[in-house]
């Protein structure tokens, strides 16, 4: 027979186009609209509602960037259609190819309920099935003018991004405005034609189905008289009915498809809209789950259940009836779907604690899966944190992103860095927008990696973004993709179901260990400095507030500020989620996050304030007492803990080097800072090692070209190393201070139109180097690095995570090695030989770099470290990091792995000293051994007056060490993070008078609850 395929389905794509899918509407009458544009910010439903309109006709421009429009629209349904199925239809002006991303409306009746969103891909509203002649049709549509960010040629600079300077100008058209008749038939023709055609296209030419499928196509379109598709359109389907009902091979793979919306919680748009997105998103949802009793939706992020909450009680009504029905799964089980890589340990544990216990306060219910689609890259510390907070899957579909290497599993465990295994899945459809195309489904099931020992996918489907979630078009693909002959097999299961099964029938899946490391996305780890601070710096000041207020309550029963302090930690949270803290949102979000921080700063000072005067006593006694809130003792003053303050006597000098420059000295380590404000020697006085590497300069400012081939403020793209300026011409080097107790130089540079000036510190007491680095900085897509070349042959180093640290290689032996080209860490990055090392450490620089180089003296080799301070990308923000900015970074030679992680804490949580009565404040806890480090001191939850204390092992070794207490102890009891007693501690907590024996394993976390006795 000859090959007539692509005639075939040439004359398939012009019918539908043409003729069949303009027939699911056939008659069609136009509404009247009138329209009230708010002044400013959105207003409340009901203001809306009742505000006067004003006439607009199809064709009119409406909608300034981020305005938000009131439509009334009004009609009759014609008497001739009584009967028939009759729905609205309303284009605001989309664009059907970008679900998401621009224009959206909220439908209500008169009466304020809320009917359901409209999206591009989703612009009906049924008005009656069936219809009753002659009766009035009243809407009104909330429409927001979400200007389009990311076009066609994305990532070009854009104004629009901030409201502040978007300007005036209309951003759409009113398009359709018409009641019209429904056809139902000639829809599911619609579908019938679309599975089986998108099928077809994927299966062998040289197999039987394939032909099978294009002859039944074939008597499908003869079947239609195209002048009268409606009438015909019965015919066509049964033509496909045999073909439609052949069922799958019992190998077909098995994909379970859960209805979702990925919706940012910033990014393009701004947190507000965020609010406006989820209750369109779940009107439809919730809509649809009425229409289609098979289907099942998923949302995750407590937050945006949390915003519906609040913002839209009437659409919350229905996802609250729809959840306890079963059908609208809360997943995830966190606070939002934050970054991993950069939150703290005890951040990344707070997201579980206030998801799983929201999830489980409004709806009853305990997830079991960590639900992270989007988030770019998981450090090796959160399978310890997803088990510790009483969960123990992991869903993500982003790696699939990874540039460079393709990841071996689908479904596997994931071992974290203290051995927790997490059983994960990546859904192989490679995408968390599925919409049910055949191209989709076949890849999933020809890119599934475990095939012959697994079976089981998962597939998030639905518009997000504002897309407006799964369509009823998806639902009635994935009807005729149940059991369909050369498909993979499509049903609705929750993501629970899908895990129960997937894990019951893969009893050895293979293991991955340590981080699932995104090779791309890298840049995410330095844009936005400020709003990297600000996050660092609130959750440095929540383990202050959290330890004084707790010892305050304890010791002289000052109220414990519960509610102020759960309501910033959430809104720490919200700030990190996954294109917030990462930098990668519009101007509007980071300008908002840098104010909303900057107000959490100021409360969070008044709480440990008033905490620390409570405890210091009447400032009358006059005495200095200083706070430690590190978990490390210093000078004298014990962790957690106050003691009066004792001047030192210190011993620190800056003398002139020859040929210039200056050196300092305080007897633990003698710094040489040459004539242009590098260092090029720094010895340990212990050791009598160098740590700079020979014939090189450390703390050298490196100034490279930035422009991402795509993603400008996610990406940094490997070339970027080919051109380098390394700025060493200084404008002055000069002695800072030269007391005994502190000795400093200060260096100042300018470069293109920015300017740095820098502060070494050498302080009495202290082997530590500190730099503090200030920028005004004012370059376009440059990426400034400061480097420390240091003499430390090794092949790996440890950077720091949550709860504990991970190893990455300083060498690019294998791509997966090469493609760690930047890479994230918390406090320290910490290298060694046997015996000796050096750690580098920030309060808040995540990305650096680690290479390796020829030591010229031997032929061994050095490693440098470099950290990445700031980029200055042009989308989203045209004005990234413009402007003044503060860091700071210390080196410290002859480091151990003890000391990276002391020196970490202590460069975050600096001392304060505050004049009272009291002598000393004796700490709540306090423990014997330095591997043992207390993440957080603080009031349980409940309210029950019982402290918790988390404490880790922070050496990657095994560690005993008993927890005293400064209190008569009644119980103490290990928990899980949600402070729930917990049986899942395998380290061993013995009580023991007033304290608790622990004997943790490498990086084990341990929660304990602790109850006073009264
Ligand atoms: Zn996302």
């Amino acid at each position: 027979m000859h090959d007539d395929r692509t005639l075939v389905e040439a004359r398939l794509k012009r019918v539908l186009e043409e003729r069949i899918r303009p027939a699911v509407y056939p008659e069609s009458v136009p509404l009247t609209v009138s329209v009230w544009t708010a002044p400013g910010e959105p207003v409340p439903v009901a203001e809306g509602l009742a505000a006067p309109r004003s006439p607009i006709a199809v064709g009119d421009a409406w909608g300034a960037p981020w305005s938000t429009s009131w439509l009334t629209v009004a009609g009759t349904v014609p008497e001739a259609w009584a009967g028939r199925t009759v729905e609205a239809l309303i284009d605001l002006g989309f664009d059907a190819n970008m679900p998401g991303f621009q224009c959206e409306g909220l439908v209500y009746r008169p009466d304020g309920s809320p009917v359901k969103g409209l999206n591009p891909q989703n612009q009906w509203v049924r008005i009656a099935a069936p219809a009753v002649g002659g009766e009035p049709v009243l809407l009104h549509v909330e429409a927001a003018a979400n200007p389009v960010i990311l076009d066609y040629h994305p990532f070009l600079p854009t104004e629009l991004g901030d409201k502040e300077t978007a300007g005036d100008k209309p951003q759409y058209r009113l398009a359709r405005m018409d009641l019209a008749v429904f056809d139902e038939t000639v829809w599911q023709l619609v579908l019938d034609l679309e599975v089986l055609g998108e099928l077809m296209a994927e299966l062998p030419a040289d197999g039987a189905r394939r032909w099978e499928l294009l002859r039944a196509v074939e008597r499908a379109l003869d079947a239609i008289d195209l002048q009268d598709v409606n009438g015909t359109a019965a015919a066509a389907r049964s033509c496909l009915v045999e073909v439609l009902a052949a069922p799958a091979a019992p190998s077909a793979h098995r994909i379970g498809a859960i209805g979702h919306a990925h919706i940012d919680s910033a990014w393009l748009w701004p947190l507000r809209e965020t609010v406006r997105k989820v209750a369109r998103t779940a009107a439809n949802m919730t809509a649809l789950l009425e229409d289609e009793p098979d289907f099942l939706y998923t949302m995750s992020q407590a937050q945006q259940f949390a915003w519906i909450k609040e913002h839209r009680p009437e659409v919350y009504a229905r996802v609250k009836k729809a959840v306890a029905d079963g059908r609208f799964v809360p997943a995830g089980g966190m606070w939002v779907e934050s970054d991993t890589n950069m939150p703290s340990s005890e951040a990344m544990a707070r997201q579980f604690v206030h998801g799983k216990r929201f999830f489980l306060a409004e709806f009853g219910i305990e997830n079991e899966e960590a639900w992270l689609p989007d988030t770019f890259g998981f450090t090796g510390g959160l399978p310890q944190i997803i088990r510790n907070a009483g969960s123990k899957w992991l869903l993500t579909q982003k790696i699939s992103w990874s540039q460079i290497n393709k990841f071996p599993h689908h479904t596997f465990l994931w071992e974290g860095i203290d051995g927790t295994r997490i059983f994960t899945h990546f859904p192989p459809v490679d995408t968390y927008n599925c919409s049910m195309k055949g191209s989709e489904i076949a890849h999933a099931a020809r890119n599934f990696k475990d095939k012959g020992v697994a079976r089981h996918s998962l597939a998030p489907t639905g518009w997000g973004d504002g897309g407006g979630g799964t369509t009823r078009e998806m639902v009635g693909k994935a009807a005729r993709l149940r059991d369909l002959e050369g498909s993979a097999t499509v049903r609705w299961q929750r993501p629970a179901e899908f895990f129960a099964e997937a894990e019951a029938e893969y009893p050895k899946p293979p293991v991955w260990v340590g981080e699932l490391y995104l090779e791309l996305h890298r840049a995410t780890l330095t844009s936005q400095a400020r709003t990297k601070q600000g996050n660092r710096r609130s959750e440095n000041l929540l383990r202050e507030a959290e330890l004084w207020c707790a010892t305050a309550a304890l010791r002289t029963g000052l109220a414990y500020p519960y509610e102020r302090l759960d309501r910033i930690w959430k809104t720490v949270l919200l700030h990190q989620f996954h294109d917030i803290l990462p930098g990668s949102s519009i101007a509007w979000v980071h300008r908002e996050a840098e104010a909303t921080y900057a107000g959490l700063a100021a409360e969070l000072e008044e709480l440990i304030g008033a905490a620390q005067r409570a405890l210091a006593g009447d400032p009358a006694g006059g005495r200095e007492l200083v706070f430690n809130g590190a978990p490390h003792g210093r000078s004298a003053v014990p962790a957690g803990g106050a003691a009066v303050a004792v001047a030192g006597p210190g011993d620190c000098a800056v003398t002139a080097r020859e040929g210039g420059g200056f050196v300092l000295d305080n007897g633990l380590l003698r710094v040489v800072v040459d004539g242009d404000g590098l260092v090029v020697s720094a010895v340990d006085a212990a050791s009598g090692r160098e740590a700079v590497a020979p014939g090189t300069r450390a703390n050298l400012l490196q100034l490279h070209p930035d422009f991402p081939n795509m993603w400008d403020a996610w990406d940094v793209d490997q070339f970027y190393r080919n051109t380098v300026t390394d700025l060493v011409a200084a404008d002055e080097v000069a002695v800072h201070a030269e007391g005994p107790a502190e000795v400093a130089v200060r260096v100042a540079r300018s470069f293109g139109s920015s300017t740095v000036t820098q502060t070494l510190t050498l302080r009495a007491g202290s082997g530590r180097l500190d730099i503090d680095t200030e920028v005004d900085w004012h370059e376009a897509e440059k990426f400034l690095k400061l480097a420390f070349p240091l003499d430390v042959h090794t092949e790996r180093y440890a950077a720091e995570t949550q709860f504990g640290h991970q190893f990455r290689p300083t060498h690019t032996n294998t791509s997966w090695d090469a493609a760690k080209f930047e890479a994230c860490n918390h406090r320290f990055v910490h290298l060694a030989e046997p015996g000796w090392g050096v750690a580098l450490v920030t309060p808040s620089t995540y990305g650096h770099d680690v290479t390796r180089a020829v030591r010229g003296e031997d032929g061994g080799t050095t490693t440098t470290v470099r950290f990445s301070l700031l980029r200055a990308p042009r989308f989203p923000d045209p004005r990234t990091d413009q402007g003044r900015h503060r860091f700071r970074h210390a080196l410290v030679p002859g480091a151990e792995i003890g000391d990276a992680v002391r020196e970490g804490y202590a460069v975050g949580l600096p001392e304060r000293r505050v004049t009272g009565s009291a002598e000393a404040v004796r700490p709540l806890v306090e423990l014997d051994q330095d591997a043992l480090v207390v993440s957080a001191v603080k009031l349980a939850d409940d309210g029950s007056g019982d402290l918790v204390v988390r404490v880790y092992e922070s050496g990657g070794g095994r560690a005993r060490g008993r927890l005293a207490t400064s209190f008569a102890l009644a119980a103490a009891v290990p928990c899980d993070l949600l402070e729930r007693p917990w049986d899942g501690t395998r380290g061993e907590v013995v009580v023991d008078g007033d304290g608790v024996r622990l004997a943790l394993r490498p990086f084990e976390l341990v929660t304990l609850r602790l109850t006073p006795a009264r």
